[in-house]
């Protein structure tokens, strides 16, 4: 764990919204930061260098998609967007743009730091100079430099297409890849509408790796978004 308590940054012009969250913060021994605009957040992000960002998409000035895209032009500290009922297509992109991950209001305080813990320490981990070789997520070990998989140590064999999903999948476990990225990550640039590709490798990857597909532990489904490797918490 870090020594000095986390600071987040918490743009959102809902006051009800910015109470609820103090509070949890607070409790939770968290540091906080508040804007309640698009504008004054990209300040505040530049003037305190939070860990983390909280975005609500709605904003009264510049939106979350925009201010998702001033952020990522000189900073890669994790953004969960923070959206609405009804938003599903502007959390895509903000997504896509590079936001983390997202929350759906109303939501709750165990899921919010679990996403919390979840980017902090996924962003402390991809932050290195060199990349993991391997990586174990439960029953399921990948190694990297010999392209292997290990599902409760016997080795399964992957196609080229399986394994490269299966490997963008660990490097961002616990975060949502959309759809969009995985078809761009796996397949290429000239793919990225061809989702129908992903239900198909999802489905043969569930198969291969989960004791049960139909009730998939890892490989979880995120409609309309995309696809989340899970990491199951003690
Ligand atoms: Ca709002």
């Amino acid at each position: 764990m870090m020594e000095v308590a986390p600071l987040v940054l918490l743009i959102e012009d809902e006051d009800p919204m910015r109470r609820f969250l103090r509070t949890s913060l607070a409790q939770h021994n968290y540091r906080l930061v508040e804007a309640k605009t698009g504008e004054d957040g990209v300040v505040q992000a530049r003037t305190h260098n939070p860990d983390i960002v909280l975005l609500d998409l709605g904003l009264p000035d510049i939106d979350g998609l925009e201010v998702t895209k001033r952020l990522r032009g000189w900073t890669t500290i994790p953004i969960i967007v923070l959206s609405a009922r009804g938003q599903e297509h502007d959390k895509v992109i903000a997504l896509d743009a590079g936001a983390d991950d997202y929350l759906t209001k109303p939501f709750g305080t165990g899921e919010l730091l679990a996403r919390i813990r979840v980017a902090l320490r996924h962003h402390a981990r991809v932050d290195k100079e060199h990349p993991a070789t391997s990586l174990t997520i439960g029953d399921v070990h990948i190694d990297f430099e010999r392209r292997l998989v290990l599902v409760r140590d016997a080795e399964v064999h992957l196609t080229p297409i399986e394994y490269k999903l299966a490997a963008v999948l660990m490097r961002n476990a616990g975060k949502v890849v959309t759809h969009r990225q995985l078809l761009h990550e796996v397949w290429g640039p000239t793919h990225t509408n061809e989702t129908q590709y992903l239900r198909v490798y999802m489905s043969q990857l569930r198969h291969k790796l989960e004791r049960d597909p139909a009730r998939p532990t890892y490989l979880v489904n995120e409609p309309g978004v995309g696809y989340r490797l899970r990491i199951t918490e003690r």
